[in-house]
């Protein structure tokens, strides 16, 4: 049955999902989710308690430590609160980036966001973006859309918002990240990245953000 309650952008990283993503539910007054927030809270968890450390990662400690996270999105904000404390901007460095790809290939974590992340959809017309919104979280959506465009584009995009909190950020890290990201997000065996069979792909290299939103709109409503 069409979900029409739902509207999923997937795509590769940094392509501007979460911008366009928070631009239509303003405008549909629909929730905002950003899947990937998620993935990343599990991440900077992992990584606070040492079941991440240089010699890998601790599977056991982390399916334990899973029962003790609470992940929830403030409403008015969309910050993401872990345990009633604000980690936003944790979660965004390049520690947390270089390690929530490999977090986000277990099984374990995934059940435990995918479980969540559905129950948001029943509570709320939300639009919701990552990476396996359209092909598992929610394949009847009505709505599904993904984007992309080149790794050096998206490094570029990424690189520049880095840049405003921490000025030595390297443009080859973000793009080594980028690519790394893509690949294991791509070739892992659970829920990889891939267009769902029903969703407009969208290459947005050269499109502005008021263009892809004009563009968005059309698509939905046609
Ligand atoms: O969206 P963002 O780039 O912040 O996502 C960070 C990472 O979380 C992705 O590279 C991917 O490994 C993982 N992710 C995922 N499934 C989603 C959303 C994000 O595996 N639905």
């Amino acid at each position: 049955m069409i979900d029409s309650s739902i509207i999923a952008i997937d795509g590769f990283a940094s392509t501007g999902k979460s911008t366009l993503a928070k631009m239509l539910a303003k405008h549909y007054n629909y929730g905002y989710v950003d899947s990937g927030a998620m993935y990343r809270g599990i991440t900077y968890a992992a990584l606070q308690n040492h079941w991440i450390t240089s010699d890998g990662l601790d599977e056991a400690k982390l399916f334990e430590g899973l029962k003790s996270l609470n992940l929830n999105f403030e409403p008015l904000t969309n910050s993401l609160l872990l345990n009633d404390i604000n980690i936003s901007k944790e979660i965004r460095t390049l520690e947390v980036s270089n390690n929530v790809s490999k977090i986000a290939t277990l099984p374990v974590v995934r059940d435990f966001l995918v479980k969540q992340q559905r129950e948001m959809g029943k509570r709320k017309k939300i639009v919701m973006d990552g990476r396996d919104i359209g092909t598992v979280v929610f394949p009847d959506a009505s709505h599904k859309f993904f984007f992309t465009a080149p790794p050096e584009v998206r490094a570029k995009r990424r690189w520049e918002e880095l840049k405003l909190s921490d000025p030595t950020v390297d443009f080859n890290s973000v793009l080594e990240n980028l690519i790394q990201r893509d690949a294991m997000d791509s070739q892992r065996k659970v829920a990889p990245l891939k267009i769902a069979e029903n969703a407009i792909e969208i290459d947005v290299s050269d499109l502005s953000v008021a263009e892809v939103f004009a563009l968005l709109l059309k698509k939905i409503e046609s």
